[in-house]
């Protein structure tokens, strides 16, 4: 199976974040057995979901890692020209979902797996879940990986940087709030406590705190933007207009450069509401509440000098680029667990996530020549 052919199999697999990864993960591992590979999974609590990692040549160390998420974002809403979860090539261009973010890097290791038969050092194989609901499924597998195989040189993480090492990421906290008012008609707002409209301040603050950032942060830092950003995705709140609301809830996030910790801005946020917001609520109503809770706590990719795995991903490249991402990965995850951490895959961030995302020909070439170097330097 070629590489392209791989890939036609992964996009197959629906692996949106909310749904079982299963198949595509059972389909990995029986392709690896073919190949005289054992792979282990390492599921989630509900048994659901499942990472992966699998050792190709002698279990020793200065082996090196690549690394992939298996599952991709949802298409609801979005205009797409084709079926998202069917490969289609149209000219120099596959489309499909999951094609740029990141199945393409994973396709192509897969698909060289049979060329891997002469490793003296180790190419190992790691497939997350849940990455793009805040890199939840990696800790389990990072976790195996660091119990269970000999120390690797590096990690390359596959995700779109049009093959240029990345080396540095932003870090993601991700967050909950739901606030709890009391009912009353609209025309009473003596009586009653608006969920929504103490919500609104909340995510005031949260746009506030932002701007606060961008402006004590040094321009020229290599983020784009170059602060740490606080945003509020989704706001659910209210039953009709003329009640004053009991119940509005709201998803936000930080994404921090590095040397920046959400969990710190999620206390600067709960000290607000705790002081400021929460006993003017209670003042009219005593049953009122904030409460926040954290759904994830990925830390950044930080910028290493001398990086081994920078080195690797150059000279496997062939140039001598580098810059930094705003998006979050697990690589800042495979740093703080001790591993030289690089990112390098194909494809650009600018069709990810996007309807009609695709990944140029070009560019899978270009990942499977920089793969296939990098299986001549271990053999
Ligand atoms: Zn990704």
């Amino acid at each position: 199976m070629n590489s392209i052919e791989m890939l036609k199999t992964l996009v197959g697999f629906p692996t949106v974040s909310r749904d079982s990864n299963l198949p595509l993960i059972d389909f990995v591992d029986e392709w690896l057995g073919k190949h005289g590979v054992n792979a282990v999974q390492v599921p989630n609590d509900e048994g659901t979901k499942a990472n992966l990692y699998a050792t190709i040549g002698p279990a020793v160390e200065g082996g090196v890692v690549l690394s992939g998420h298996t599952d991709v974002v949802p298409i609801d809403g979005q205009p797409w020209n084709t079926n998202p979860f069917e490969l289609t090539q149209k000219h120099n261009k596959l489309y499909g979902r999951g094609t740029c973010d990141m199945k393409g890097f994973s396709a192509i290791a897969l698909s060289l797996v049979p060329e891997m038969k002469s490793l003296r050092k180790p190419i190992h194989l790691a497939l997350s879940y849940d990455e793009e609901i805040g890199c939840l499924g990696a800790p389990s597998l990072i976790d195996q990986i660091k119990e269970r195989i000999p120390k690797p040189e590096a990690v390359i993480v596959g995700e779109p940087s049009m093959m240029e090492a990345v080396t540095a990421h932003k870090g993601i906290g991700a967050f909950r709030t739901v606030v709890t008012g009391y009912e009353a008609h609209s025309s009473q707002t003596h009586r009653g406590v608006s969920a929504v409209m103490n919500a609104a301040k909340l995510i005031n603050w949260l746009s506030e705190r932002e701007t606060r950032f961008r402006d004590a942060t040094p321009t020229n830092n290599g983020f784009l933007p170059h602060h740490t950003t606080v945003h509020s995705g989704v706001v659910h709140g209210g039953t009709a207009l003329n009640i004053i609301s009991r119940q509005c809830e709201f998803l936000w996030d930080v994404r921090v450069i590095p040397g920046g910790n959400a969990i710190s801005v999620f206390e600067e946020f709960q000290a607000f509401c705790q002081e400021v917001i929460l006993p003017k609520m209670q003042a009219v109503h005593q049953d009122s509440d904030i409460q926040t809770t954290i759904l994830a706590d990925t830390p950044p990719l930080q910028e290493v000098a001398d990086s081994p795995a920078l080195k690797l991903a150059q000279d496997l490249a062939g140039n001598t680029v580098h810059s930094r991402v705003a998006y979050a990965a697990e690589a800042g995850q495979f740093q703080e667990a001790g591993f030289p951490t690089v990112i390098c895959g194909p494809g650009s961030i600018d069709q990810a996530h996007q309807p009609n995302e695709f990944i140029s020909i070009d560019q899978m070439e270009q990942a499977e020549q920089f793969l296939r170097k990098l299986i001549q330097r271990l053999s």
